[in-house]
């Protein structure tokens, strides 16, 4: 695939429910910012009525990503899809981030457990016509579909090449792997564990103050 950039800067955006957010995903977030991106963009999702809630409300889970990344240099998050009442399609998100920021090239990062669903994503085609993607192994999760396999054979780069393209490539990429996730962290405080460093302090003082995940 060759390399066709119209947009001068390098941003990249970690979407998730962050029902907390926890160091697996802050981890990230410095990582991509030490890759070469000028901006990473936290966004939580919103999340339809006919799917599992998550515990903590969308303000209280935006609340929690902005104590996380307060003094986060580069890190910082956005309300743009809880400020939308429809489901949260990530193709919609970098549309309406294309337009707020036209000299942006985007790209979506997510682990490898999101990757394994990611064909069955509303228009996953549509949101690489507009963005990389890149995937962060996570433990446990190894299996390619067929699917993934034939994206994965036009668009496959290394980070190099994917901060060189504005779209259309796709980047599996290792970093030491963090054996952490948000259920962990809510099943923990639920049995009333100590779950210091698994998210920032100011993010536990938050979680006690509001009586979240008991
Ligand atoms: P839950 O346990 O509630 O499913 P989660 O820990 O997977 O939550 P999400 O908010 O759903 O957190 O994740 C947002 C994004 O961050 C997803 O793409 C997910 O794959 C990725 N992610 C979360 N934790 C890790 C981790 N420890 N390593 C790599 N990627 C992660």
């Amino acid at each position: 695939m060759k390399s066709v950039s119209k947009r001068d800067k390098r941003w990249a955006i970690l979407g998730g429910t962050f029902d907390p957010v926890h160091i697996g995903h802050l981890r990230i977030a410095v990582q991509l910012r030490d890759l070469g991106f000028e901006q990473v963009l936290l966004i939580p999702n919103h999340v339809p009525p006919h799917r599992p809630q998550p515990q903590a409300s969308g303000s209280q889970r935006l609340a929690m990503l902005e104590l996380a990344c307060a003094r986060l240099d580069g890190i910082c998050t956005s309300s743009i899809e809880l400020e939308r009442d429809d489901l949260s399609y990530s193709a919609i998100t970098v549309e309406a981030l294309h337009d707020l920021y036209p000299d942006v090239g985007f790209t979506w990062v997510m682990g490898q457990d999101a990757w394994q669903g990611f064909e069955h994503w509303h228009k996953p085609g549509e949101l690489l016509d507009q963005a990389n993607l890149l995937v962060i192994s996570r433990p446990g999760v190894r299996n390619v579909s067929h699917w993934q396999e034939q994206q994965l054979e036009q668009r496959e780069c290394n980070i190099d090449e994917l901060l060189a393209d504005d779209a259309g490539r796709i980047c599996l990429h290792h970093w030491p792997e963090l054996d952490v996730s948000a259920s962990d962290l809510r099943r923990a405080i639920k049995q009333g564990d100590n779950v210091t460093f698994l998210t920032p302090d100011a993010v536990l003082e938050y979680i006690d103050q509001q009586q979240l995940y008991r």
